[in-house]
């Protein structure tokens, strides 16, 4: 089922993802992971102050060419989709 594969991938990206390392992070609960589109934006970060995204074992994986997921939105979302 499709809905069965995004909660997998949601799972495998939030247990990859690095955002908690990042200078922008701030810690509010959340987990991570807003290059995916089923998380979407921080509600608590706010402050661009460099983003690590590129070197995320996700975003290689992914191909993802976009950066500051957390506060510009998904990959998806960025590219207009
Ligand atoms: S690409 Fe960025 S937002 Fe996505 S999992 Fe990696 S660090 Fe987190
Ligand atoms: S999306 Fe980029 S800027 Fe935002 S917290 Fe993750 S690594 Fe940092």
């Amino acid at each position: 089922m499709v809905q069965e594969k995004e909660g997998q991938d949601q799972r495998i990206v939030l247990a990859l993802c690095i955002c908690s390392s990042c200078p922008s992070w701030v810690e509010c609960g959340e987990r991570g992971g807003y290059c995916s589109a089923n998380v979407g934006r921080s509600r608590k970060i706010k402050k661009e102050r460099g983003c690590i995204c590129g070197g995320c074992p996700v975003a290689e994986k992914l191909g993802l060419v976009r950066d500051y997921f957390c506060t510009r939105g998904s990959e998806k979302k960025q590219m207009g989709r």
